[in-house]
């Protein structure tokens, strides 16, 4: 029996920890995937709702506030209690997900929980925060400061839309920030719930802010907007282009991005093989594909390769397409119909230029968006389906022969998020890692591996800046160098 459906209890602007409706009046709809069906109507945010927003985040943002006059060991205690209520919320919370989202109600439950560790991860960090003492040459004392940037204005995708909230609020708020967040128009519910538990857990009135709308419209509000001091943003890559040339129009507001990828994993012939064709399968089938870091390029020695698809074409298989509120899913719809037709059709391009099925490669039903988990063999670096983000359930397959060949295949592309390798040679591991120009490499493991300690970004077109671990603070301080002259002991 499937788990119960939520129901939707908040679809409208979360501004000075208040609903409100859109300054135009406008809704949009949020569309299930699992059957193409409304869930609701949103609010819908634009131009003018951002600007309220954003005077909120300043409001809140100046020196004086309660907010900046907070200790940081009590903004800290703030999101460990933020983290106690998600916790709480937990089924709920994993429940909306899926019905927004789309992804199996397991998967959901278990991100969730990972989010709610990141929190717990930052919340610790908060007072913790420090700069150095610098001995400068003069009779100076010198020291920096490390001080929040200011009103973050925050841009999240739908492939992860709770986490990523989380990946973007916890560091920014840990450091003393206001924040303006415009969450993904496919899947708003999840950050609209999350408002209220921040608002219940303490945070003052305009330090969180959540404007549900199009990218076009609020997204690109929030980028241009003169008084934000700084945007963060995760999506297409396409997108963080613009992204970092409006927001250096106009006040040249500090940006990182997190984009695209079209990451490889490489098999060795030495690899046990079960353990490797598990692995490429889960790096790039793990939900439904839609994973900026997606290993969608599997490479495959030439000796072990007709074996190992083999095993991929078992494993595709075996994954279980259906109902994302059935336990035993572990593959649910697209997150929408521009998804699915885009993934649809670079299937039949590589049809069409030559790649073989080895398992799937068409819709599954004839309502919702789910796509048969699909594997091509005989790939070859020019195809489309080797070169483009695909964000979708569909493995390619491609044969190599050594070491030096596939490190500058690997490289061949503009992207440089994720990378994998499978070998039990730690020379051979080492030699790849060091070769490949990717922000995380995966030695015997992949994606699943992630861990609020440590850095995740990418190399070249997948990104600017660092999210998670220390790193991830930087992006959201501004150092202060401070230069005191020490008195002369005869002056
Ligand atoms: P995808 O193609 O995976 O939906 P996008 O990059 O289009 O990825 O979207 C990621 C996020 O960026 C979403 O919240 C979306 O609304 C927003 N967005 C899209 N276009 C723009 C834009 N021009 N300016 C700012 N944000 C945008």
């Amino acid at each position: 029996m499937g788990i119960e459906k939520p129901t939707v209890k908040y679809t409208q602007i979360f501004i000075n920890n208040e609903f409100r409706n859109s300054v135009s009046g406008k809704t949009f709809a949020s569309i299930n995937p699992t059957n193409g069906e409304k869930i609701c109507d949103v609010q819908e945010g634009d131009a003018a709702d951002i600007d309220v927003a954003v005077k909120a985040a300043r409001e809140a943002f100046k020196l004086g506030s309660p907010w900046r006059t907070m200790d940081a060991s009590q903004r800290g205690r703030l999101l460990y209690k933020l983290a106690d209520l998600m916790e709480r919320d937990l089924d709920y919370l994993s429940r909306l997900e899926t019905l927004d989202n789309g992804k199996p109600i397991v998967a959901a439950k278990f991100e969730i929980e990972a989010a709610i560790t990141l929190v717990r991860y930052y919340a610790g960090y908060a007072d913790k925060i420090h700069g150095k003492t610098i001995p400068m040459d003069g009779n100076f004392f010198a020291f920096t400061r490390i001080e929040p940037v200011g009103v973050c204005g925050q841009i999240i995708p739908w492939n992860y839309p709770l986490p990523m909230m989380i990946w973007k609020i916890a560091p920014a708020l840990c450091c003393g920030n206001t924040v303006v967040l415009k969450p993904a128009e496919q899947t708003p519910l999840t950050a609209l719930y999350c408002a209220t538990l921040i608002k219940e857990a303490g945070f003052p009135a305009g330090v969180f802010n959540c404007v549900p709308g199009y990218g076009p419209t609020a997204g690109a509000a929030l980028v241009r907007h003169p008084d934000v001091d700084k945007i963060a943003f995760t999506g297409s890559t396409e997108v963080g282009k613009l992204v970092q040339s409006e927001a250096g129009n106009s006040n040249l507001k500090r940006v990182t991005l997190e984009l695209g990828g079209k990451s490889p994993i490489v098999i060795f012939n030495d690899a046990d093989l079960d353990l490797a064709a598990g692995i490429a399968h889960e790096s790039v089938f793990t939900n439904m594909g839609q994973c900026c870091c997606a290993a969608t390029r599997t490479f495959v020695q030439e000796d072990i390769y007709d074996a190992f698809v083999a095993k991929s074409r078992e494993l595709a298989a075996a994954r279980v397409v259906g109902d994302p509120f059935d336990e035993k899913t572990i593959n649910g719809p697209q997150v929408d119909e521009t998804q699915f037709n885009k993934i649809l059709n670079l299937i039949e391009s590589g049809k069409s230029e030559g790649a073989k099925v080895e398992f799937g490669g068409e819709r599954v039903g004839d309502k919702g968006y789910f796509v048969r988990p699909t594997v091509f063999s005989g790939v070859t670096d020019e195809m489309r389906i080797a070169k483009e983000e695909i964000f979708g359930p569909v493995q390619q397959i491609l044969k190599f022969k050594t070491m030096e060949e596939v490190i500058e295949r690997a490289n061949k592309t503009a992207y440089g998020l994720g990378a994998g390798v499978v070998t039990k040679d730690f020379d051979k591991a080492m030699t790849f890692m060091q070769g490949v120009q990717s922000g995380t490499v995966w030695i015997n493991t992949y994606d699943s591996q992630f861990g609020p300690q440590v850095p995740f970004g990418g190399y070249k077109m997948s990104g600017v800046g660092r999210e998670n671990g220390e790193d991830g603070l930087h992006g959201y301080c501004e150092i202060k160098t401070v230069i005191a002259a020490i008195p002369q002991k005869n002056s």
